[in-house]
């Protein structure tokens, strides 16, 4: 029964998990909000407009207006001047969670950590054949 509660992300009250990850009343108020933003960028004269004007004149906070686009309810292909902070560097971004440089970057990390690993994984083989190499030779000597 516990393990089907959880503390909603953004006020911290219990409640069931299910389909949403943000319990009722935060949930409300998040659609709320997109209500709001989404009447504003259906203006067309909005159509242009960026996220810091689209906070200034709505009043959502930053966070909820990156997460609609996160999410693709506030699509950048018809509003090519929103988009929400690459999670390295803070650039603006349309996709993902990494600008372009970052994932270059991320990519090259990754193979770095493989290799790294695999040279590990090669050293632990090594030393345990060396060990059954050792505990053969043991047992037969016992066998003498
Ligand atoms: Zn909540
Ligand atoms: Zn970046």
């Amino acid at each position: 029964m516990l393990s089907n509660l959880t503390n909603c992300p953004i006020c911290g009250r219990l409640f069931m998990k299910g389909l949403r990850k943000v319990c009722n009343t935060c949930f409300k108020k998040q659609e709320e909000q997109f209500e709001v933003v989404r009447s504003y960028m259906n203006k067309k004269e909005n159509r242009m407009a960026t996220v810091q004007e689209v906070h200034a004149y709505t009043e959502v906070p930053y966070e909820r207006i990156y997460q609609f686009i996160r999410e693709g309810r506030l699509l950048t292909t018809n509003f090519p001047n929103l988009g929400y902070p690459c999670e390295s560097c803070g650039d603006s971004i349309h996709q993902g969670r990494l600008c372009e440089s970052c994932k270059d970057r991320v990519i090259k990390g990754v193979h770095q950590h493989e290799r790294q690993k695999q040279f590990e994984e090669n050293v632990r083989q090594d030393l345990t054949s060396k060990n059954q190499t050792y505990r053969s030779i043991n047992i037969n000597r016992y066998k003498d």
